[in-house]
């Protein structure tokens, strides 16, 4: 493409998992893409935003080493040694990379290719960590691999939708609208399940408002039920899965009535049973989850539980069926293909003997990491403790973002030599950066990413690179060629690196692993800047790619069959206690996105909340004598966070709720992530973002 773009370039939206189709230029106009098949030609508010955040105001355009601008070359150079000296002294696990769903593929396979393949170390994880870890967890317990097995279609086509920890109607409004849509067209039923009266609650047919983190218990209580009233089917169970009659037993200890499932939830006995009926009677149930059954200390157990439900009725892999996990980030799902996640390889292959041998050989890297690396939460408290010398931080900001933020800054301050990527200059995460390095941002850049149904589409670029601007993925192969990798980063566009990140998911695979696009891994360069958007896996056979899997019946396990997940509710780790009696809840806000270093530039988007506003219930704002509009300090055992007052009727008593997105750098009040729990999943390592003890008063 000639940049700047004359004419409309067709891209993806970068803020959330939906992976909307825009148009982009020529600048700074953009709009929905009619001819993608996610959107359909709509966008919402952020979407509609896009073109009012291409300004250079605030960018970093320019290398900058010790606070002063320095040329790229001393850049590079410095980055590169430092880097170098520090695994010869100390080893390859002594530096690390904490990277960013933000990250396009190409980008993500480069990081994860010189921190795996070439230092040594598993020691790159991802932002992606506290956004879906627990249903990549979820999903190769039960299928064997991390296969989302739906499409959007079954949105359209369902009977019955189940929405459970996500207010799709802010976070993926573009998904909750073919949602309703579906509910004018054909009658679908919505149910939202969620300690929070939503948006998208207030707009369900049967809301159920839970007590926070008893997921389990209620989808236990939903398989208990569906096997005393004979909605299971055994045939598809017989056939298909194992570990049936374990899980059973195990939610039937939880769950032995409905009266047991309603007084732990806190929901009444009638919608329990509505619930449990409807999904009984409705053969076509799309169940949603998303980060409010993630974001926990039990998430993995919380999807097991959801999908455990699904494999009982065989509703799966078919038309307006299925469980199906809603990504936050734009390219959540392609960094978890690369091998993004600490603990797994590039091409969903995982840290054992015969995958290990397959990546080594394919990148010709004999020094390939043996063992997982260090989760986010586990990486920023090695760094605190000195384990972890050398870090470098790719578009994103974990000072703002990573719960127990105080300790956070405290690691980044110890950390000897830290390196920032990042398209904006004055990050919570930047001023503590040794070195900052310019990077591309969208309508820049060029690559692919992967939305929540699997469907690789194309970002592209329509405007020049500002400044010294570069892409991720070529700083990575600058930095690597300068540490003595040459011939394997010798990368000259993203096609190149598309080409073998293709090439590598279908490597021996004979079958073994549904992610395989290796019919994408010989496209010429004119084939990859014209890819139509496709659901993976693409094949030789099979070009177009698939919409839905597991149809059959037949899963990637060694076994061929699904497995349930004997799963047991227990509280969160942390429960509230005197000092602290209150429970925290963080998320989204409709028009914000993540630390809002782009769509806080957008006055009309800032309109719905200018500041951090801590949403209470009227009967704890007289308890701890908050007024409406005043400023009120929530204080836990690891910060505090200052916010303006809401009395809100979408809060429950004993709950209160902050949005994510504020930083220091963007309000006096600080960023809330500092008052957040740092307790994490034991199996996915996700951190608990919805849920801290806490306590209020007025400030
Ligand atoms: Fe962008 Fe998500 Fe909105 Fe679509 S739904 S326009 S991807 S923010």
């Amino acid at each position: 493409t000639a940049l700047p773009a004359t004419e409309p370039v067709r891209t993806t939206c970068p803020y959330c998992g939906t992976g909307c189709g825009v148009l982009g230029g020529p600048s700074p106009a953009t709009k929905g893409d009619s001819a993608h098949p996610t959107n359909f030609g709509r966008v919402c508010a952020k979407g509609s935003a896009l073109g009012e955040t291409l300004g250079l105001e605030n960018r970093l355009l320019h290398p900058i080493v010790n606070g002063e601008r320095a040329s790229m070359s001393d850049a590079l150079d410095l980055v590169a040694r430092r880097f170098y000296e520090t695994i010869e002294t100390h080893g390859p696990d002594s530096v690390a990379f904490y990277v960013s769903g933000q990250l396009l593929t190409e980008d993500y396979y480069v990081a994860n290719k010189l921190m795996k393949g070439f230092i040594g170390s598993g020691n790159i994880d991802t932002n992606s960590r506290l956004c879906m870890a627990s249903s990549v967890a979820g999903h190769k317990r039960a299928f064997g691999e991390d296969v989302v097995p739906c499409c959007y279609e079954d949105l359209d086509e369902a009977d019955l939708v189940v929405l459970t920890g996500s207010n799709a109607a802010w976070c993926h409004p573009i998904l909750f609208r073919r949602i309703t849509d579906a509910r004018q067209s054909r009658g679908t039923k919505i149910v939202t399940i969620d300690p929070r009266r939503t948006a998208t609650a207030a707009d369900a047919d049967l809301f159920l408002p839970v007590n926070p983190g008893t997921d389990v218990l209620l989808f236990n209580g939903l398989f208990s039920y569906l096997a005393r009233t004979g909605a299971v089917d055994l045939d598809y169970i017989g056939r298909s899965t194992s570990g049936f009659a374990q899980a059973l037993e195990r939610a039937g200890l939880d769950a032995p009535d409905i009266d047991a499932v309603a007084e732990i939830c806190g929901v009444p006995r009638d919608d329990i049973e509505a619930f449990y009926t409807l999904f009984a009677k409705t053969q076509r149930v799309v169940t949603v989850y998303s980060q409010g059954v993630n974001q926990s200390s039990r998430g993995t157990d919380k999807v097991n539980a959801i999908i455990n439900c699904h494999l009982a009725t065989g509703r799966i892999g078919r038309p307006g069926m299925g469980p199906f996990s809603f990504t936050g980030q734009p390219n959540a799902m392609g960094g978890r293909e690369v091998g993004g996640l600490a603990n797994q390889l590039a091409a969903h292959m995982n840290f054992e003997e015969a995958d290990l041998d397959r990546v080594r050989r394919f990148w010709n890297a004999p020094r390939l990491a043996a063992k997982a690396g260090l989760k986010a939460v586990d990486m920023f408290d090695a760094l605190l403790e000195g384990r972890i010398k050398a870090m470098w931080v790719m578009g994103t900001n974990p000072a703002a973002s990573l719960p127990d933020g105080n300790r956070v800054r405290e690691a980044l301050k110890k950390c000897e030599f830290l390196v920032v990527s990042d398209c904006v200059a004055d990050t919570d995460t930047a001023k503590h950066a040794d070195v900052l390095l310019p990077a591309a941002g969208w309508g820049e850049k060029d690559g692919t990413v992967t939305n929540s149904e699997r469907r690789i589409s194309r970002q592209r670029a329509f405007m020049p690179l500002p400044g010294e601007t570069l892409p991720d993925w070529k700083f990575v192969a600058e930095i690597a060629q300068r540490m003595g990798f040459a011939d394997a980063f010798d990368y000259r566009r993203p096609a190149d690196i598309f080409r073998e990140h293709a090439a590598l998911s279908g490597f021996e695979n004979r079958g073994a692993r549904v992610f395989d696009i290796s019919g994408l891994a010989e496209i010429s360069d004119a084939e990859f800047e014209s890819l139509h958007p496709v659901q993976w896996p693409v094949t030789g056979e099979r070009r177009h790619g698939k919409q839905r899997l597991f149809g059959d019946g037949k899963y990637p396990a060694p076994d061929g069959r699904a497995c349930f997940i004997a799963v047991a509710h227990h509280g969160p780790v942390n429960a509230a206690d005197p000092d602290f009696p209150l429970v925290l809840n963080t998320g989204r806000l409709r028009d914000q996105w993540h630390t809002m270093t782009r769509t806080g530039e957008v006055a009309k988007l800032m309109m719905q909340a200018p500041e951090p506003v801590l949403e209470i219930s009227a009967a704890d704002a007289a308890a701890f004598a908050i007024a409406d509009a005043g400023l009120a300090e929530v204080t836990s055992s690891w910060g505090r966070a200052i916010a303006r007052v809401r009395i809100s009727s979408a809060q429950r008593p004993g709950q209160i709720f902050l949005p994510m997105h504020w930083t220091d750098a963007m309000s006096a009040f600080g960023s809330p992530g500092r008052a957040v729990n740092p307790a994490c999943d034991a199996v996915s390592g996700q951190p608990e973002l919805k849920h801290t003890p806490a306590r209020v008063r007025p400030f």
